[in-house]
């Protein structure tokens, strides 16, 4: 098989990234659970929420589970009072069983089952997406419970994700999918867009949320229902290898953007990677080695097809390190632990001579990764270990 799949390089080594308390608890995570590991730190969650809150003081974040669905991720941001951005049932049994308020979600895949639908409805989630008349019809069953949302497609090739290629429609097709909605007198409550994943330009949501402006002014020169919500989605970037824009300035341009809507219009985000991506690190530890072609091979316990899947289905460069860094810096290849050939996670990168059962730490590891990590070759997925975590709603029902 050659599939392409990035690989990091030696820009991706940082000696100095580990302070010596994050090396200990590193060792003493191993020591107790085994390798491979992600660390996930529930303070970073609660920060990084935070963070984009006071970034984006007038919109409601929901959290797009997809990038890490992971329960302790949930409980921390319910008793942040974070809201939720569903796309699948299993998403929706997920939130429910932590406690979310149905209130609390969207639901925001634009192409659904009829049970996707009834799942999310019986859980009491109401608000729904659609991009095209064949999705609208499936709510007329549904007209009494529902407020729809419509998808913009905005193109974008920087993003690590174009997610307008597959999903949105044109503002023509929005105008005409809520004329519709109004012969079926079916609720259409707004507009939604995703600009695309880790976009480093905030022109992008600027633009976007122009045009969806002028769909909702010309709703009303219609004589359509005036639309209350606008979703600018998710895709707002971090610093992997390289430093993006601090998010206050980011969200400075969207923020005036913004103020331009009409007063009655809410708005509304999902944030996914931002929330979750500095959360968790991975620890991997060195099986074997073998000198190949001048480069010393280490095959590490996790891989391409595990934590590192987001080298795959993502873009990410994410920062790497080594607890041991005494030995002769020597050119050296990371690679996974199954028998393919292409399950190979850096190259032509200087390391420190390592030893077998010696640690390597993957940074900034929380979005896209363990999410996408598959069994492959029985190699087990790596075990999330919680840190910082406070269960409320646990608490709660203990007290
Ligand atoms: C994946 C996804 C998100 C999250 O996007 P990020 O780039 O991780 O912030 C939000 N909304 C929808 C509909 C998505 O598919």
């Amino acid at each position: 098989m050659a599939i392409a799949h990035s690989v990091l390089d030696f820009q991706s080594y940082s000696s100095s990234a580990l302070s010596a308390q994050e090396s200990q608890l590193i060792q003493t995570s191993v020591d107790q659970f085994g390798a491979p590991l992600l660390l996930l730190d529930c303070d970073v969650i609660r920060q990084q929420y935070q963070a984009l809150s006071r970034a984006l003081p007038n919109v409601t974040l929901h959290f797009a589970l997809k990038p890490l669905p992971h329960p302790a991720v949930v409980q921390t941001l319910l008793a942040e009072g974070a809201s939720f951005d569903l796309a699948t049932s299993g998403e929706v049994e997920l939130v429910a069983e932590q406690g979310v308020p149905a209130e609390r979600t969207i639901h925001t895949h634009p192409i659904k089952r009829d049970r996707d639908i009834r799942d999310a409805l019986a859980y009491g989630c109401k608000v729904f997406v659609v991009d095209n008349i064949n999705e609208l019809e499936k709510f007329i069953a549904y007209r009494d419970e529902v407020e729809l949302l419509v998808r913009l497609s905005f193109r974008n090739s920087e993003a690590f994700a174009d997610l307008s290629k597959k999903f949105g429609c044109s503002p023509q097709q929005a105008l005409e999918l809520i004329a519709q909605a109004k012969t079926w007198n079916i609720h259409i409550k707004g507009l939604s867009f995703h600009v695309g994943s880790q976009t480093m330009n905030p022109q992008k949501y600027v633009d976007a949320i122009e045009t969806c402006r002028d769909v909702m002014q010309q709703v009303v020169e219609r004589n359509l229902p005036a639309l209350s919500t606008l979703d600018i989605g998710g895709g707002f970037p971090v610093s992997y290898n390289s430093q993006v824009m601090p998010i206050e300035l980011f969200c400075q341009p969207i923020n005036q953007a913004l103020s331009q809507l009409p007063e009655t219009v809410q708005v509304i985000a999902e944030p996914g990677r931002f929330i979750v991506a500095e959360a968790m690190t991975s620890v991997a530890s060195v099986m074997g080695q073998a000198e190949r072609d001048g480069q010393i091979w280490y095959y590490l316990d996790d891989g391409i097809y595990g934590s590192f899947s987001g080298l795959m289905f993502d873009d990410a460069k994410y920062p790497l390190t080594t607890l041991n860094k005494e030995g002769e810096w020597l050119p050296s290849v990371l690679a996974g632990p199954t028998c393919d050939s292409i399950d190979v996670i850096a190259e032509n990168i200087m390391l420190p001579k390592l030893n077998n059962g010696d640690l390597v730490v993957g940074r900034m590891m929380g979005a896209y990764t363990s999410a996408t990590a598959t069994d492959f070759n029985f190699f087990k997925r790596a075990q999330t270990v919680l840190i910082n975590h406070q269960n409320i709603a646990q608490e709660r029902l203990i007290g």
